[in-house]
Order: C-alpha cells, then structure tokens, then sequence
C-alpha cells in the first residue's frame, strides 16, 4: 500500500497550467499553443484544476505522467512559410527545415512567447524559470509556496 494517495497530472494538463496560470494566456490563446480547440483546452484546464485542487486540498501526492517526460525538456520551433509548430526534445539537434512543408525558414520559439499580450521580460520571469526546472527535476511536486 502506499502511503499517499496520487493525483495524476497528465502532460496535456501540466502544459495548460503553464500557458493558462503560469504564463498568463488567455484560453484562446493557450489553445492555440497546444494545437487545440478552445473547448477542448477548457476540458484540460478544468480537469488540470480539479486535480491540482485535491493535491492542496487532500494532502495528495501528485505525480506528473509520463515520468521524466518534461516541457522543460522541449524546444519548441515555427516554420515562417506555413506557421506550423512543433515540438522536439533538447539533444536531437536542430531541425533544418520545417516538418510539413520542408521550408528551412523556421526559428526557434521559446516557451511563453506572449503573442503580444505581454509586454516585455518582467523581473518575475527567472523566478517562474527557476520553479519549472524545479518541476521537471523531480516529477514528485511538493507544495510550493503561494505567491501569486
Ligand atoms: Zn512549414
């Protein structure tokens, strides 16, 4: 038996957390990050929550499907002919052409690019920084701190 009982989060789910309540994008928005539909990231997001809320609330263990599985862990690339985006792990070199349509004019875009909705890197940033690394070092959350 174990001793704490687990509340799952699922990737899908840590990544709407991330967009929606860490990096601040509207669910329109965030949807779109994740490829989604707007209903559909609201289902995530709803699931995300009620499950993030047994963890504060009952003393649960929350674990983080996937194992060592991260975002931390993902490059996140955008083609510039067709707009496609994709993601691929750190370690398998950098993609020269876009997935799709094999343009070679894509960048690199890195995780919470505001989509214009913020403005500029605000102080607060390396702290957000530090906490997800945190995340995706130890797949076991512990209850963090509630500063924001
Ligand atoms: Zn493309």
């Amino acid at each position: 038996m174990r001793d704490l009982e687990e509340v799952v989060l699922t990737v899908d789910e840590l990544e709407a957390i991330r967009l929606a309540d860490l990096e601040g994008f509207y669910q329109e928005a965030a949807a779109e990050q994740m490829n989604v539909s707007r209903q559909t990231f609201g289902r995530i997001i709803t699931q995300a929550h009620r499950k993030v809320a047994e963890f504060l609330i009952g003393g649960k263990a929350l674990l983080i499907e996937g194992g060592n599985f991260t975002m931390e862990n993902l490059r996140t690339f955008a083609c510039d002919t067709c707009q496609h985006t994709w993601q691929i792990p750190f370690g398998t070199g950098r993609p020269k052409h876009c997935p799709k349509c094999e343009s070679a004019a894509i960048h690199r875009m890195d995780g919470g690019r505001g989509g214009g909705q913020r403005h500029g890197r605000n102080a607060g940033r390396c702290k957000r920084t530090q906490r997800r690394a945190r995340l995706s070092e130890t797949a076991v959350i512990q209850k963090l701190p509630k500063d924001e």
